[in-house]
């Protein structure tokens, strides 16, 4: 099995398009660096304690946080930083305003944390988005995350794709219980089955923590080993 080390990290390497394209900030649109000094020193790095499951920010060690009731599948969840300010701004233009660029300075981030929380897994696949919506939008945000990851720390493409049967509604503006329902069954492994492989799951946003689940359930349910997720934000709910 494959493991991160963070020894591996090159940092984030020029693409053709940051070539072609003068780097603007995607917190601020200053001119410079996909995420520039002020922004990121304005980035707010999650910190313990955090809840072992879920990676909600916990006020004390021992305060107890819910989330085993909800979240069965999933082993782990962990954030780098929390959804707000210039993270907010540049998740937003990276995800809706075709800022695919964003992809090597957010997944930087994601280091940070695997990092701190020695992530590992053998594959490492990206939250799919519906066909249609992948045909709308012309790229799944996520899976430019995941890319980035595995290139860093040269892990294989998967055997197989983890797919999203529904196009179901964006989660947003839905209380935790309509969360989870919205999303239940509605992502399948086609592959061969896992065979007890971990696997860590890419996302660019966690709220509660329901869509990492919904994929984390059709992983095991192929025979998956343990399903952590890991997201560029986390919205403090
Ligand atoms: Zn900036
Ligand atoms: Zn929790």
């Amino acid at each position: 099995m494959l493991r991160f080390s963070i020894s591996s990290w090159t940092g984030p390497q020029s693409s053709l398009l940051g070539w072609l394209l003068p780097r603007r900030c995607g917190g601020c649109r200053r001119l410079g660096d996909w995420l520039c000094h002020s922004c990121l020193a304005l980035v707010r790095r999650l910190e313990e304690p955090l809840c072992p499951r879920c990676g909600r920010e916990l006020e004390f060690a021992a305060a107890g946080c819910g989330c085993r009731e909800r979240l069965r599948a999933l082993a782990r969840a962990r954030a780098a930083a929390a959804y707000e300010g210039p993270l907010e701004r540049a998740i937003h233009r990276f995800k809706y305003e075709g800022w695919r660029c964003l992809a090597p300075a957010l997944a930087a981030l994601m280091v940070e944390r695997m990092a701190l929380d020695g992530l590992s897994a053998g594959l490492l696949l990206a939250v799919p988005l519906h066909e249609a919506r992948l045909r709308r939008r012309g790229y799944n945000q996520s899976e430019l995350l995941a890319g980035e990851l595995r290139g860093r720390f040269e892990v294989p493409r998967p055997p197989g794709r983890l797919v999203r049967l529904r196009d179901t509604p964006p989660q947003v503006g839905l209380d935790r219980l309509r969360r989870h329902a919205n999303v239940a069954d509605a992502f399948a492994w086609r592959g061969p089955p896992l065979g007890g492989e971990p696997v860590l799951l890419v996302d660019d946003v966690a709220t509660t923590g329901a869509t990492l689940e919904a994929c984390a359930g059709a992983l095991r349910a192929a025979g998956s080993g343990a399903v952590q997720g890991m997201t560029v934000a986390r919205v403090s709910v």
